[in-house]
């Protein structure tokens, strides 16, 4: 159920990935160290921008606007963490790196937020954990209450993990 994006990674990084992903919450700032971000700042940015990946020398910095709700800012570290591993180029090519709205747009191809998306999306929310979670506890049925507790549980916000559960269900 892992996403062609997750797929793409090479072996080395996706096993770190994929350690990380058998605990709840997901332990952002500990991934991203361990597959060579040096920094999360949770800095002031204007007003309708979300986050950032930036390469300042040899360093990799990712920033989340520190106005916006903290479920809000863990899926902005995800889509950040994975435009760094999935669009290098990218950020290696532009002093700004990539920055992107509270959209998930930065000026890069819609293809390339797509991908961050998805990416992101597994890493929040690995959908084996939150299937498991959903059969175990909820005996496979979702409710408002449901969605609630699941999207406390991976401190996302309500509405990703409705996503997550409509497309989960779809797969
Ligand atoms: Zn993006």
């Amino acid at each position: 159920m892992a996403s062609r994006e997750l797929l793409r990674i090479d072996p080395d990084k996706r096993s770190i990935i994929e350690r990380h992903l058998s605990q709840v919450p997901v332990r952002l700032g500990e991934l991203a160290r361990e597959l060579g971000v040096s920094a999360i700042k949770v800095s002031s940015m204007r007003t309708g921008v979300s986050g950032q990946v930036a390469r300042e020398g040899d360093e990799y910095i990712i920033r989340v606007n520190r106005n916006e709700a903290r479920e809000r800012q863990r899926f902005t570290i995800a889509h950040e963490l994975a435009h760094y591993l999935l669009h290098r180029n990218l950020i290696d090519t532009s002093s700004e790196g990539i920055t992107d709205t509270v959209l998930y747009r930065s000026g890069a191809p819609e293809q390339v937020e797509f991908e961050a998306n998805r990416l992101a999306a597994d890493i929040v929310m690995p959908s084996a954990l939150v299937d498991d979670m959903l059969k175990s506890e909820y005996q496979g049925i979702v409710t408002e209450a449901t969605i609630e507790n699941l999207a406390a549980r991976f401190g996302v916000s309500k509405a990703a993990m409705e996503l997550r559960l409509e497309r989960m269900a779809r797969a």
